[in-house]
């Protein structure tokens, strides 16, 4: 099965697959892709072994052998800088860029000099502008809330504005002087000692952002897309992504979508039938709500600071990041990844919990188009953990369950398929 692609990158070969192509910013999927994975620093390693192991059962057990992926080592971090002398060599990015769909387990920010995270430097060069991170609870993980079953969200968060541009200018700078003297000759005034950093949002990166997350909705069953914003006091960045989010439903969905001035305008508050209920919160009010009626919301798209907070926010309320899914994606290109960071203080001991890679694993299978092999995933950590056979952070505040290591528990989870 699959085509010889002749080549390597970083001296390494690539497998005979076949390449994952993208039409309209969505991936067509042959029956042997060859998918690029980064191992990752410290735990990633380990992490990397179970993931791999659980994600090929599953695609096995589900097409009966007819699907297959042809893995694809790429290096980056640690790992590359050992071989190649650079954290993210060229070979790798070109890699990336060929293949389109690709997996990483942690990375450790470099210390010094150079690049300053690599995961943010992959997220610009391959704009990849939106992350998402879908939050629900496993039957049985420790939670510090009383329901937790009735968090079931995906959040999606604009990945390249906001404050996060990276367009800062330290206090004292020559920079902020002429920003203070342009912003006074706008009759605003700032303290002279002030750093001043940037927030741009624009129609572009928010309608794209809200395309994507109304896409989803619809796709999966979604009832409804809320915005999540701070427009009450941010009125032309945060405002303006709210504004530009219901011109975009209204544009490009209005078959599919209502929104919430007009749910009670025109239908007394009754949603009809199949269509997806388009609303917005304050941020603020938004952090109480996940907590106090959790089960009103369903997909949340964001700017690119909220989002930040509200997805770790959220992971928290079931069972927090060793189990906590990520995506990154643009229209060319989607790198699936963990959430948490190297724990290097576990790193080879072979006790860190896999859960995190293994669920960003299923939610590529399912972006692939592979879901029925996201469903056996889910069912397997949903059926293993409630036999409360789980790793050591689990385990400590499970009373009564069993500590596995990290290849036991992929083993558990590939008896459970
Ligand atoms: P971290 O690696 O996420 O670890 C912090 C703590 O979180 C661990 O000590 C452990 O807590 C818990 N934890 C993390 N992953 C877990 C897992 N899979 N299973 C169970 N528990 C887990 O954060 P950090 O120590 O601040 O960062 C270490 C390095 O990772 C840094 O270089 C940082 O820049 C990098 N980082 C990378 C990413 C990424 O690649 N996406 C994200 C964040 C940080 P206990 O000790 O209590 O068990």
């Amino acid at each position: 099965m699959g085509q010889v692609i002749d080549k390597t990158y970083n001296g390494i070969k690539v497998p005979q697959g076949e390449k994952i192509t993208f039409k309209d910013g969505k991936p067509i999927t042959p029956n042997k892709p060859i998918i690029p994975f980064i191992e990752g620093d410290g735990t990633g390693r380990d992490i990397w072994k179970a993931s791999k192991r659980v994600l090929d059962a599953a695609v096995s057990k589900a097409y009966n052998g007819q699907k297959e992926i042809a893995w694809f080592e790429v290096l980056a971090g640690d790992k590359a800088k050992e071989a190649t002398s650079e954290y993210l060599p060229e070979d790798t990015i070109a890699a990336l860029k060929e293949f389109g769909v690709a997996i990483k387990g942690p990375l450790s920010t470099p210390v010094g000099g150079g690049i300053r995270s690599l995961n943010v430097t992959l997220r610009q060069i391959f704009d990849l502008y939106c992350c998402v991170r879908p939050v629900r609870w496993f039957k049985g993980v420790p939670s510090p809330v009383l329901a937790p079953e009735k968090l079931d969200v995906v959040i999606f968060r604009e990945n390249t504005e906001d404050v996060y541009s990276g367009i800062e200018f330290p206090e004292g700078s020559a920079e902020v002087k002429k920003l203070i003297e342009l912003l006074e000759s706008f009759g605003k005034k700032i303290r002279p000692d002030s750093g001043i950093g940037i927030k741009p949002i624009s129609i572009f990166g928010s309608q794209r952002l809200m395309r994507r997350a109304v896409e989803y909705a619809i796709a999966n069953g979604r009832k409804s897309v809320t915005m999540v914003h701070k427009g009450n006091i941010q009125k032309f960045t945060e405002g303006a992504f709210r504004d530009w989010g219901y011109q975009l439903a209204d544009k490009e969905f209005a078959k599919e979508t209502i929104s919430e001035e007009k749910l009670w305008a025109e239908m007394d508050g009754k949603l009809p039938a199949g269509k997806i209920l388009i609303n917005d919160r304050i941020a603020d009010s938004m952090f109480q709500q996940v907590l106090t009626r959790p089960d009103e919301y369903s997909v949340l798209a964001t700017t690119n600071l909220n989002g930040d907070y509200l997805s770790d926010a959220c992971a928290a309320q079931v069972g927090g990041l060793g189990i906590a899914p990520g995506a990154n994606i643009g229209d060319d290109c989607a790198i699936f990844e963990a959430t948490h960071g190297t724990a290097p203080k576990y790193a080879d001991k072979d006790v860190i919990n896999p859960g995190s890679v293994i669920l960003s694993g299923a939610m590529m299978l399912e972006y692939m188009g592979w879901g029925e092999a996201t469903k056996l995933i889910h069912d397997s950590i949903g059926k293993t953990i409630n036999q409360k056979k789980v790793t050591y952070d689990f385990e400590r505040l499970m009373p009564g369950s069993t500590k596995l290591k990290t290849s036991e528990f992929a083993d558990a989870l590939i008896q459970n398929l």
